[in-house]
């Protein structure tokens, strides 16, 4: 079972957002088991204060290194933590790859920023892995916890329903996965393309790799120059 221990000002979050459906599911199985940690829990100051001006000057609060580090004390002295992520706009951009390399460790520790961010000192001691969700900026790092989260649970063997459900998927190959259709046959004058009705499952293996082709050169022309940087034979006119 894999842990994801969360070190956060706000549990309330990330109990909202992973205590429903799927990751909900698998953790009553038992196949992860997701903590939030409040880092006010273990601030020595009387006052519950974790943030202070910084030095040098500036606007904005942060986070004091000594209630971060006793907190991730106590986790680790519970178990090891496999990695330390920092999430922060200054970090390696997260995408499926880390996803599904993340899927393999035993306990992932992950610290929420807040205010203008962390005390430099206690990253260095603590952090293996600073990541990024996207180049913009958020006002606290809860979000893309439940991001990752989410997104490196999907590699769980028994997470999904049917197992295979990862393998199709947009960045599995790295192509875009093909447009999707369900009942009814004819909606609003659109109707379902004739081969997915064929039942010849061999045209429609092809007509998909093409859509996914289609799909991809025109979303996301860097993903398709690199699939076929490595496929040449494959180019899609
Ligand atoms: N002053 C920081 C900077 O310029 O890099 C930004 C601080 S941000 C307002 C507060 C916290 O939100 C960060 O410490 C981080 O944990 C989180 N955060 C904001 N944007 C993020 C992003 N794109 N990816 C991951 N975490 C992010």
């Amino acid at each position: 079972m894999i842990r994801f221990s969360v070190m956060t000002l706000f549990p309330e979050m990330i109990e909202a957002g992973v205590n429903v459906s799927i990751l909900a599911r698998a953790a009553a199985n038992h196949l992860l088991d997701i903590r939030a940690v409040n880092i006010r829990d273990y601030t020595d100051n009387k006052h519950g204060r974790v943030d202070d001006y910084t030095y040098g000057g500036g606007a904005g609060m942060l986070m004091q290194a000594q209630p971060i580090y006793d907190c991730y004390q106590a986790l680790v002295n519970e178990q090891p933590a496999d990695r330390v992520i920092y999430l922060t706009p200054q970090g390696r951009t997260f995408d499926q790859e880390m996803a599904c390399e993340l899927a393999g460790e035993k306990h992932v520790v992950f610290l929420c920023g807040h205010y203008e961010g962390v005390d430099e000192r206690v990253l260095e001691a603590i952090v293996t892995d600073y990541v990024s969700i996207g180049d913009y900026v958020l006002t606290g790092g809860e979000l893309p916890a439940m991001v990752m989260i989410d997104a490196i649970s999907r590699h769980i063997p028994g997470v999904l329903h049917n197992e295979d459900s990862t393998d199709a998927e947009s960045f599995s190959d790295g192509l875009l996965e093909y447009p999707q259709y369900t009942r009814p046959e004819e909606w609003m004058g659109k109707k379902v393309p004739e081969i997915l009705l064929s039942g010849d499952h061999a045209k429609v293996d092809v007509w998909r790799h093409n859509e996914s082709l289609k799909r991809t050169k025109s979303r996301r022309p860097d993903l398709y120059d690199a699939y076929i940087s490595l496929h040449p034979e494959e180019t899609f006119q």
